[in-house]
C-alpha cells in the first residue's frame, strides 16, 4: 500500500468533484522540510519554532539569538523552494517546558504559556519576531500566533510586530512587509468569539490538540483522562465547523493544524465541514491526499450537515461509519 501512496506525491490533492485541497505539512525543526518537500506537501502550515527553544539548558539557561534564529527561519524558506512557511512564534509551557527547572504552575496548561509568556516576555518576543522577519525576505512565510483568547492580546501582539518593522526598517534589513499574520484557533473562547480575530487577522489556523483540551476540560497528556479526548464530541464538532463556516462566509482562509488534520479517520469530516487546508506530520500526507482524491465533496457536505444536526454520540458514530464506507 505504501508504494502505491507514494505515487501521489506529484498528484495534486482534488476531491472527485474537482475541488482542490492544500495540503500542508507541520514541522518541529528545519530539518523536517526534507520530509516535507518528500511528501509533496504544499508548504509548511505550522513551524512549531518552541523546538529550536527548548532542551538549551547548561550552566543556565541558553536561548537562541536572533542570528541563531534567523538561520533556522531562512533554512526552512529556502528548503520550502517558493512554498509557503507558516512560522508559529513561541508556544512553551504546560507540556512543553522551556526549562525543565522551571517552577511549574498548579496548572500549567492554563497558565502563563505561549503568547502570555511572549507578551509578558517583550524582549524575547521581538527577537523572535526581528529573525522571523528577516526570513521573510528570503520567501512567502506566514506568522502565526498561537494560544490568543483576548482582543488586547492580539492588539499587543500586532503593535509589537510593528516596532519590529520599524527597527529593521531603520537598520535597512530587508523583510517582507506584506507578511500575513494569522491567529492560532485553539482556545474555545477564541472560536466562541471569532468575529474579532477575523476583523484582525489575515488567517487563522484551528489547534485542534488543544481546543479539544480545553473544551472537554481533559489534559492532553494526563493518560488517565486519554480515554475522554475525542475529537467527535459534539460540542468539538459545533466549535469546528462553526470557526470553518464563519471563516469562510468572510473570506479569511482556515486551516486546520492539530493531529485531527492528520487523522485519515476525519479527512471526510472536515471536507464536509468545509475545511479547504489541512495540516500534518508528513507521514500521514499520501493517506489523507488518498482520501481526498476518493471523496465526493458535496454527498460529504450533505452527510456532515446531518452530523451537526445531532448531538447523540450513537448517531455521530452511525453517520460516520456510513460516511466513510463510500
Ligand atoms: C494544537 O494545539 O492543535 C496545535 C497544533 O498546537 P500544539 O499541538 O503545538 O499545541
Ligand atoms: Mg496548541
Amino acid at each position: 500500500a505504501r508504494k502505491k501512496l507514494g505515487k501521489l506525491k506529484k498528484t495534486r490533492a482534488v476531491t472527485l468533484d474537482g475541488v482542490e485541497i492544500t495540503l500542508l505539512a507541520n514541522i518541529e525543526l528545519p530539518d523536517d522540510c526534507g520530509p516535507a518537500m518528500e511528501s509533496g506537501a504544499n508548504g509548511v502550515g505550522l513551524f512549531r519554532s518552541e523546538f529550536l527553544f527548548m532542551g538549551r539548558i547548561g550552566e543556565k539557561l541558553h536561548l537562541p539569538t536572533e542570528t541563531e534564529q534567523f538561520a533556522s527561519y531562512k533554512q526552512a524558506v529556502v528548503a520550502m523552494k517558493g512554498r509557503p512557511v507558516t512560522i508559529r512564534t513561541l508556544d512553551v509551557g504546560a507540556d512543553k517546558p522551556l526549562d525543565a527547572n522551571e517552577q511549574t504552575a498548579l496548572n500549567p496548561a492554563l497558565g502563563r504559556r505561549a503568547i502570555r509568556y511572549c507578551l509578558a516576555e517583550p524582549h524575547l518576543f521581538i527577537t523572535q519576531l526581528r529573525a522571523i522577519l528577516r526570513a521573510s525576505a528570503f520567501g512567502p512565510v506566514k506568522l502565526l500566533i498561537p494560544m490568543l483568547a483576548h482582543a488586547f492580546e492580539i492588539d499587543q501582539t500586532l503593535t509589537i510586530i510593528t516596532q519590529a518593522k520599524q527597527q529593521l526598517r531603520e537598520e535597512k534589513i530587508k523583510f517582507d512587509e506584506a507578511m500575513q499574520i494569522g491567529a492560532m484557533i485553539e482556545i474555545p473562547a477564541a472560536a466562541l468569539a471569532l468575529p474579532m480575530f477575523i476583523k484582525r487577522m489575515d488567517f487563522l489556523s484551528i489547534g485542534t490538540n488543544d481546543l479539544i483540551q480545553y473544551t472537554l476540560a481533559i489534559d492532553r497528556v494526563d493518560h488517565e483522562v486519554s480515554h475522554l479526548y475525542n475529537p467527535l464530541h459534539p460540542a468539538v464538532l459545533f466549535l469546528l465547523s462553526s470557526v470553518i463556516a464563519m471563516g469562510r462566509k468572510a473570506g479569511i482562509p482556515v486551516s486546520v493544524c492539530g493531529e485531527m488534520a492528520g487523522d485519515v479517520k476525519y479527512t471526510r469530516l472536515l471536507l464536509g465541514m468545509g475545511l479547504l487546508e489541512f495540516s500534518m506530520d508528513p507521514i500521514h500526507l499520501l493517506a489523507v491526499k488518498q482520501e481526498i482524491l476518493n471523496s465526493d465533496l458535496e454527498a460529504l457536505t450533505t452527510q456532515t450537515k446531518k452530523i451537526l444536526r445531532t448531538t447523540e454520540p450513537s448517531a455521530i458514530a452511525a453517520a460516520m461509519i456510513q460516511m466513510r464506507a463510500a
